[in-house]
């Protein structure tokens, strides 16, 4: 380990917040010293968050017809894709989903539908009636990303007995404008400002590998460090045919594995999340993914991607010494 790397290392075992200058000496790393860093964040992971695996398995629960227009993902209309349209399913189907995954071995269900938000009154307390029929039948932890929310919104799902809600920044302000215009990073900070409000936990996160500069993804980073999120979830874009991103050369899987250690260096207690792109992106070195500082990943099949049979990821994870929480 060079002296840098390990003062570093040092500083974060010692309880210190890393620096923006420390961190931008991590994105410095070169090649040969990659796994020194991945070993580095596996330090930390243990000491701060042990050996175990998060698993969350996710559902889409109203698909596609997107008013919004991200550019990366196949549910915008602005984008022609082949996703599945449909409203939102209805509660014995939502709870089927549920069912699937506890039997698929997560211990976290996140409900997530397509849209701004849910304007429909009689759609939200849909949701409001199925989140206390998981916890209680199914033992899950219930997430939900339905977009913007209001804090009244917020509280209810709070009462209803919902966990935590995901609502990410997708990537950094600088970058934001070529990625969505039809609602504003503001608009993105305001729900998340409302979820901590309301006292649910935070999961916010973003995409990588959508053509921004390490200098972005810093940034993307630090602006996540001030809501100070229980959970990281960290995307690597998949780019589905159909959607609106430029093509660019896609990243390699040890940068992809880079990103993620240094998440742990900025994130050493949080719950790091490894989601979409997963699977086409890092390829056979997804196990790294666990010796680079993650502990969690999602279980299943994406929004619109297929995953990994999960009895798969549950091989690997047994294979690697881990367990699962
Ligand atoms: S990310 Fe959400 S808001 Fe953006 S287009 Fe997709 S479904 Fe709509």
């Amino acid at each position: 380990m060079n002296a840098s790397l390990d003062g570093i290392t040092q500083s974060v075992l010692n309880h210190k917040n890393i620096s923006f200058a420390q961190a931008k000496a991590l994105c410095a790393t070169r090649e040969d010293d990659l796994y020194s860093l991945f070993n580095a964040a596996y330090t930390i992971r243990r000491k701060f968050r042990g050996r175990k695996v998060e698993l969350c398995a996710i559902a889409n629960a109203r698909s596609g017809a997107c008013t919004e227009n991200c550019a990366f993902c196949a549910q915008s209309s602005w984008n022609k894709t082949k996703a599945k349209v449909y409203p939102l399913l209805g509660e014995k189907e939502i709870f089927k989903r549920a069912l699937l995954a506890r039997e698929s071995g997560a211990g976290y269900f996140c409900i997530v539908t397509s849209g701004r938000g849910i304007q429909d009154k009689k759609d939200f307390r849909k949701i409001l009636r199925v989140i206390p029929k998981i916890r209680a039948k199914l033992k899950l932890k219930v997430d939900a990303s339905l977009g913007e929310l209001t804090l009244e919104q917020a509280q209810a799902l709070k009462e209803a007995g919902l966990f935590r809600y995901n609502h990410n920044l997708e990537t950094a302000q600088s970058l934001y404008p070529e990625v969505c215009t039809t609602h504003t990073y503001s608009d993105r900070l305001k729900t998340i400002e409302n979820v901590k409000k309301s006292g649910l936990e935070l999961c916010c996160g973003g995409i990588f590998g959508m053509g921004e500069s390490w200098p972005q993804r810093l940034e993307l980073v630090f602006a996540l460090k001030k809501f100070n999120p229980e959970c990281i979830p960290v995307n690597f874009l998949n780019p589905v045919s159909g959607t609106r991103l430029p093509k660019k050369k896609p990243l390699l899987p040890l940068e992809f594995l880079k990103i993620t250690a240094i998440l742990r260096f900025i994130f050493p207690r949080q719950e790091i999340k490894i989601c979409g792109g997963r699977e086409t992106n890092l390829r056979s070195l997804q196990p790294f993914l666990f010796s680079a500082g993650a502990d969690s990943i999602i279980i299943g099949d994406y929004l619109t991607t297929k995953g990994n049979p999960p009895s798969d990821d549950l091989q690997m994870i047994r294979d690697l010494g881990l367990a699962v929480n």
